[in-house]
């Protein structure tokens, strides 16, 4: 644990008027931004929240998002998700979806990719207004897949009938692929990894199991707690043979598979065991106005501070530069010198 693949240049520069796209002092090129647009939601999952909702809540007004968002994008930014907190809460969000859409990255001429990660409570009646306001793509967290399971997880009971019909408002507007996350918990839903292969074979979804990782409120996080690649890819071959697929990008988070038989798609996503700090392309923005270059930074680079008292354009695209030259080469999980993060990951933006 806690080595890290070695850092690799994730594309080619683009020169554009003299300006280079946002690219930190490792040969990273940032192109992914995760905007979280509140940090209230309505699950109290057992491995992210303590369970009480004493916390003070901090969002932007939708109009400084919305300049933030153009001000990256104009730096190189060519994909953007929106997540929280639990971002279907937020007011407003069709609106900064749909300002969101009309941005280009002058370094592409592909549109900008608008993604959303939501746990699915507030989705069905939502999804068809998420899709015609500009948003790409979806993917809804599900860590069961029967109903008890995931009221003990979430601990909000009789939400799991309005994730599945939520999953399937967003199929029928189009908002696919859709991906679901299940973070897995030894001792909560490890159990469930065979049937997370069923249900991706039989809904068309992509299935993409995630490594808990210590970014939680309680002090819960050991490392015995993380169920590791190597267990789920042995489970899900009793399933089926796997067969491994090709990356979509050379950023991509995500060990890909498919069954010997070509349905399903199941992705892994191994922070903790097969670390992919190397090759990372993420920025996140919190719901209060902090850039955060890495999830596990002991500290914030505050954006909102400056902008607030008066910096123009310029003067923010200068600090967002600086911020990015100075992103932590990895992240120490696992070895003795490290550090739980300065916030969780509710806090943070998943
Ligand atoms: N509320 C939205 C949702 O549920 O998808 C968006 C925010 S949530 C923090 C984003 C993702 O982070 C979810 O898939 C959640 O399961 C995951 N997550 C939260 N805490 C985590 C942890 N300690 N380790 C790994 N993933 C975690």
């Amino acid at each position: 644990m806690g080595l890290t693949l070695p850092i690799l240049e994730t594309a080619p520069p683009t020169e554009i008027a003299g300006e280079e796209r946002l690219r930190d002092s490792h040969g990273r090129y940032i192109t992914d931004l995760r905007l979280s647009v509140t940090d209230r939601c309505n699950y109290r999952c057992v491995y992210c929240r303590t369970g009480n909702d004493g916390a003070q809540y901090s969002e932007l007004p939708l109009e400084e998002y919305a300049r933030l968002l153009r001000i990256f994008v104009s730096l190189g930014i060519e994909k953007i998700r929106l997540t929280g907190g639990e971002p279907l809460l937020r007011a407003g969000l069709l609106d900064l979806i749909r300002e969101t859409a009309t941005l280009r990255s002058p370094f592409t001429t592909e549109p900008l990719d608008i993604a959303l990660t939501t746990n699915g409570h507030l989705l069905a009646p939502m999804a068809q207004d998420l899709k015609d306001a500009g948003l790409s793509r979806i993917t809804i967290s599900m860590d069961a897949v029967d109903a008890e399971t995931f009221a003990r997880i979430t601990r909000v009971p009789g939400s799991f009938e309005r994730v599945q019909a939520g999953i399937r408002a967003a199929q029928k507007a189009g908002l696919g692929p859709i991906k679901i996350n299940c973070v897995l918990l030894r001792g909560f839903n490890e159990g469930q990894i065979e049937a997370f292969a069923e249900f991706s074979r039989r809904e068309g979804v992509i299935v993409r199991f995630i490594e808990f990782m210590p970014l939680e409120e309680d002090r819960t996080w050991t490392p015995e707690t993380v169920v590791p690649m190597a267990e789920i890819v042995a489970r899900l071959n009793n399933v089926r043979p796997l067969v491994a697929l090709p990356p979509n990008n050379p950023s991509e988070t995500a060990r890909r598979f498919t069954f010997d038989d070509g349905l399903g798609e199941i992705g892994i996503i191994a922070p903790v065991s097969q670390p992919f700090c190397g090759h990372c392309s993420r920025v996140r923005l919190t719901s209060d106005g902090k850039v955060r270059t890495c999830l596990f930074s002991q500290f914030d680079h505050d954006l909102i501070g400056p902008m607030r008292r008066g910096a123009n354009d310029v003067e923010l695209r200068s600090r967002i530069r600086s911020m990015i030259e100075r992103k932590e080469a990895r992240h120490h999980i696992g070895e003795p010198e490290f550090l739980k993060p300065s916030r969780s990951m509710v806090h943070i933006g998943g």
